[in-house]
């Protein structure tokens, strides 16, 4: 096996999720992943591209997805054989706090001199705590791990000073040394992502998990283009806000990426004929920059599926001229709560009338599905409030249903708090009520949990954890129903909605009387039956594909072992 200059870890969430499925949430149901979240982030494609083009070998090394595929993959054994002489692990989602701490711990205890780097949002609001960890070396801060990490594997290889690595937080006989945050790259033009490097590296890779981003991608396949990075709005429990930005990152303003640089993603991608899902709303900079890519796309022969953010509803004549640019486009709007003052205040200020006019201009424009999703667990969002957001949906069904392309989605908002959005530092303003403040409060809800209602961080002023739970299943009910209704959720697929949610209701059950009774979280796992299946999605609710992985790489001239 040649031997990588660095190797990129994945960790699960959960380090032992093996042993206790009974831990899986329906907070994964809206994204690709499983509830592990193996997906790793765009991020890894773009420092991978960006040192390949500097003349360093990187490896991607996705192990939560290695554990998710192969029951008996011994994760210490892999560890211990890894040739490498850097290893980075991504800490940019907090609940990934305790598969990245363990992985770090493992393969340190087999490399003690091979240095382990951390990044990513999260890593970087946690710097200080990580660097306690004698099997941490370095974190590099801020959203742009590229330039710093190329200055630190020269110094590594050349044994110079690390206080001139931007964003770097090191060790120096055993102090912590915090260089400045002075790398805040002010567009993203550098970094381009290779595609076809993940799909050559198939050849030299010893197998199909060593390039996936996420376990179903071999049916569903999609791949994405980061338009920007920071957010021009506020939403108060987004880590990735302005205000989180600039208060983790220093960054002051979006970096967004050219237009011409964005199409020639699109490109790179439609030559895989892959969905492609554009990250950020194109609209975030101005109108003129936004319409100037649909300008572009125009003139190519784009034909597949591309699908749109919008932060929030953009103009009739916007759509017409995305329409008239991507021949197959998709759209996600996150209107969060029907309610327009719950909604203000998540930072999002459209009116349900200005909604319903997007939807059906997109669907007049032939947009072929518009996704919209609702959130369960905000600030000042009451019970019934949520069940007249299920009630919401059923209407807005009844007025766009004809042909099933609208798809609306109702989920808990997330296990924790995002580090260093505004509700996180300031919860009783935005009506939540903190559990975890630490990075080790974290780790230790983690390890400890043993179902997903004890993984939650947070209450809100009106819901209890509980409360946030019991809702969740009961508006999914609810709301599986009306989507049998309404054609998009197939009898079968909603009675198996049930079966899970109630299976879920018992495994939680089961968890209060033993915990009444007095046994240890270990006990209690080794009684329950375990769930391992999504609950609240129907099992093609999420796929805008309509190939599968042997065609995109046949269309790269390449087969699966
Ligand atoms: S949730 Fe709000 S603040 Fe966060 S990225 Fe989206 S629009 Fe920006």
């Amino acid at each position: 096996m040649k031997e990588a200059d660095l190797t990129l870890i994945h960790p699960p969430t959960i380090y032992d999720f093996r042993e206790r499925l009974g831990i899986w949430s329906p907070i994964n149901d809206l994204v690709p992943s499983t509830p592990i979240f193996e997906m790793y982030p765009l991020g890894f494609a773009s420092i991978a591209s960006y040192l390949e083009r500097q003349g360093f070998y990187v490896k991607i090394d996705n192990i939560a997805l290695k554990m998710l595929c192969k029951k008996n993959f011994d994760v210490e054994e892999h560890l211990r054989k890894i040739k490498t002489k850097a290893v980075g692990i991504d800490l940019h989602w907090l609940p990934h706090v305790h598969g990245a701490i363990n992985l770090a711990k493992i393969f340190k205890k087999w490399h003690p001199e091979i240095p382990i780097i951390f990044g990513g949002l999260s890593s970087s609001y946690y710097y200080h705590e990580l660097m306690k960890f004698d099997y941490i070396d370095f974190v590099i801060r801020g959203d742009s791990c590229e330039l710093p990490l190329l200055k630190l594997l020269n110094i590594l290889e050349n044994g110079k000073d690390y206080g001139k690595v931007p964003n770097l937080v090191y060790k120096k006989s055993d102090k912590i040394v915090v260089n400045p945050l002075s790398y805040v790259p002010r567009n993203l033009d550098d970094f381009s992502i290779n595609y076809s490097f993940f799909l050559k590296g198939l050849k030299s890779m010893r197998s199909l998990m060593d390039f996936i981003p996420y376990m179903n991608f071999l049916d569903k396949p999609i791949m994405a283009v980061l338009s920007c990075k920071g957010c021009k709005n506020n939403c108060p429990t987004c880590g990735g806000s302005r205000f989180a930005y600039r208060n983790i990152c220093r960054r002051r303003n979006i970096a967004f990426k050219e237009p011409e640089k964005i199409v020639e993603d699109i490109l790179a991608i439609s030559s895989f004929k892959s969905p492609c899902f554009i990250i950020g709303d194109l609209l975030q900079i101005s109108r003129d920059y936004g319409e100037r890519i649909l300008e572009l796309l125009k003139k190519e022969d784009i034909d597949i599926p591309v699908i749109f953010e919008f932060f929030s509803p953009p103009t009739r004549l916007f759509l017409d001229k995305l329409s008239k640019s991507i021949p197959d486009f998709s759209i996600e709007i996150s209107p969060e709560s029907h309610d327009e003052e719950i909604r203000r205040l998540q930072g999002r200020c459209y009116t349900n009338n200005e909604l319903t006019k997007m939807i059906d201009t997109a669907l007049e424009k032939g947009c072929n599905r518009f996704d919209i999703y609702f959130i369960i667990g905000l600030g000042h969002q009451t019970w019934n409030s949520v069940m007249e957001t299920v009630r919401y949906c059923e209407h807005l069904l009844e007025k766009f249903s004809n042909d099933g392309r609208i798809q609306p989605f109702l989920s808990p908002y997330a296990p924790f708090l995002d580090p260093g959005s505004l509700a996180f530092e300031h919860p009783n303003k935005y009506g939540f009520i903190k559990h975890c403040k630490t990075l080790k409060d974290h780790f230790d809800l983690l390890e400890t949990a043993i179902t997903w209602r004890d993984l939650l961080s947070y209450e809100t002023q009106y819901l209890k954890r509980s409360e946030i739970v019991e809702l969740t299943y009961r508006s999914a009910m609810k709301l599986a129903s009306i989507k049998e209704n309404y054609g998009i959720l197939t009898q079968d697929e909603k009675e198996k909605i049930l079966y899970q949610i109630n299976a879920s209701r018992k495994i939680i059950k089961t968890v209060d009387e033993l915990r009444a009774k007095g046994l240890s979280s270990q006990m209690i796992r080794e009684d329950l039956e375990y769930l391992n299946n999504r609950i609240f999605c129907g099992s093609s609710e999420l796929n805008w594909s309509k190939i599968g992985i042997k065609e995109v790489l046949k269309n790269f001239g390449l087969s699966l072992r």
